[in-house]
């Protein structure tokens, strides 16, 4: 594989070491020999994949991908084989999957065949239970919301009182509540009795399309809601497969773990791209590291480098996303294939190796493991977690902003669409096709376009950066072919 790890092997200040007695090129000038044809900062999945693609395109131009972190993969991070980061790649993610199945890696299926929905308590429903269960509850919503006086419908929706005050009124099954409350959890992130009545109708709309979807022929249909609600396919082994399996592609030497980048900046015709060991320089370079930490890290001076002024305010507009995961691992191997209430208001699902929960304070961790309790699973190893926020390679993450526009939904995209094909939104290039970004954020799920009729969606995916690696680098391995 191509790395260098000069942090593993504890020779980091030897090499920094080494690189300032030979290199004649610290901190001034590049000479011509010593400029890479292009320079990757990132090794996660887009860094990774755009490498690839150029070294693919282009076998023969110099490149180096400069990593800040002591390991590969970025956002994704398989530790101890539990995943801290990225992991879930839904069925209609073809892109991801045809390129895993490329890379000789093969996927796990995670849903378990003809159980389709499972409860808090990890009881499965089958998706005809499931579906005669949302007919019930859509009617029985739909009643309630006919039957509010218009007093209890000014007290109750305009006031924004939760159903708690309302629920024995719709006389619920034990199952219909329990569907009722996963359904509620999932989607508004706080729990059935804190859920707002204004909701009423929108919930007996949504109940009745879910059903209309599982009750569908087309099974692209039955598709398109089961993906929302259960796992599909994990790498096997874990991410970390896939981001070694990309690295591997690349000639020996060509990343760098241990380098964080500090600045980045134009010298002359070519980037100078500055590490606390020493200055690199490179007529391309490839961004990936997220926009939260060019902002906050000040990596770059955006005006010297000439992005235009949309691309600087996505970059300063980008908003934290989710920031903590932590896995509470549990003793009972069942699939608990739902959401999870935990006390804080933390949303959780399951992982082979425990319970999986979205946090966002360290403090958290105590209120999953007692949700885990809570359950009657007792824990098996302590628990893992990661808070992505305090990372400075990731300094909060999980965004789900819209590919192409920023915090305040203005329009970024900036790639015209004759030079990259489709409806790809990337940040780049910019200055003479020299500067590219890539990432999640820089690009639209592809495949799920269509289904959204042509809607942008939300992004925050693996194959969205691995999407956006592969249109950068092959804009640039083509040029850098010639
Ligand atoms: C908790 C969590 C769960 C997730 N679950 C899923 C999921 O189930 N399915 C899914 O599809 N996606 C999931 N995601 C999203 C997925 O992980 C990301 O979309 C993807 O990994 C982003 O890849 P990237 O290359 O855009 O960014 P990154 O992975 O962040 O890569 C950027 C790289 O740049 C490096 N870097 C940053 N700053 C510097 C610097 N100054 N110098 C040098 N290097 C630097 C970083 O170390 C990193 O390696 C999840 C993310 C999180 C955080």
């Amino acid at each position: 594989m191509g790395i260098n790890n000069p942090g593993f092997k504890m020779k980091k200040s030897l090499l920094s070491l080494l690189f300032l007695l030979s290199a004649s090129n610290v901190f001034g000038s590049a000479d011509s020999e010593d400029v890479k044809d292009a320079i990757i900062i990132g090794a996660g999945l887009s860094g990774l994949n755009a490498a690839r693609t150029i070294h693919a395109g282009a076998p023969a131009a110099s490149m180096l991908v400069l990593e800040g972190r002591d390991r590969l993969g970025g956002r994704t991070w398989t530790h101890e084989s539990v995943e801290m980061g990225g992991e879930i790649i839904d069925t209609d993610q073809v892109f991801i999957q045809k390129l895993v199945k490329e890379l000789g890696l093969k996927l796990d299926t995670v849903k378990l065949d003809g159980e389709v929905f499972g409860l808090q308590d990890g009881q499965k429903l089958n998706a005809g239970t499931l579906s005669q269960t949302l007919g019930s509850l859509t009617r029985k919503l739909t009643v309630l919301q006919k039957t509010l006086s218009p007093v209890e419908n000014t007290t109750y929706c305009d006031n924004q009182w939760s159903y708690a005050a309302l629920l024995p009124r719709l006389k619920l099954t034990d199952l219909e509540l329990r569907v009722f409350r996963a359904f509620v959890q999932d989607d508004a992130g706080h729990s059935l009795d804190e859920t707002p009545l204004v909701n009423c109708s929108l919930w007996a709309s949504r109940f009745a399309e879910y059903k209309e979807l599982l009750d569908a022929k087309s099974s692209f249909l039955k598709r398109q809601f089961l993906k929302t609600y259960t796992f599909q396919y994990r790498v096997q082994g874990g991410t970390i497969r896939l981001c070694e399996a990309l690295a591997a592609a690349l000639p020996a030497g060509t990343i760098t773990l241990n380098t964080p980048v500090s600045h980045i900046t134009r010298a002359g015709s070519h980037y100078r791209v500055a590490t606390h060991g020493r200055d690199f320089f490179a007529r391309h370079l490839v961004v990936s590291a997220p926009f939260s930490v060019l902002r906050q890290g000040g990596l770059m001076d955006m005006d010297a480098l000439g992005l235009p002024h949309e691309v600087q305010n996505t970059i300063h507009t980008m908003p934290y996303g989710v920031n903590g995961k932590v896995i509470v691992p549990t003793n009972d191997r069942a699939h608990i294939n739902y959401f999870i209430d935990a006390s804080a208001g933390t949303a959780g699902w399951s992982n082979p190796k425990g319970v999986t929960f979205i946090a966002t304070l360290p403090n958290q961790v105590a209120s999953c493991e007692a949700a885990v309790g809570a359950m009657g699973f007792t824990q098996s190893a302590p628990s893992q977690s990661v808070f992505w926020s305090q990372d400075p390679f990731a300094r909060g993450s999980w965004s789900t902003m819209v590919a192409g526009e920023d915090a305040h939904g203005v329009q970024t995209r900036y790639t015209p669409s004759h030079q990259l094909h489709g409806l790809t939104q990337m940040a780049g290039p910019f200055n003479n096709d020299s500067l590219f970004f890539v990432g999640e954020h820089t690009c639209d799920g592809v495949t799920k376009i269509k289904a959204n009729n042509n809607k942008t969606i939300p992004t925050g995916y693996m194959q969205s950066a691995l999407f956006s690696g592969h249109i950068a680098g092959s804009y640039l391995g083509e040029k850098l072919k010639k």
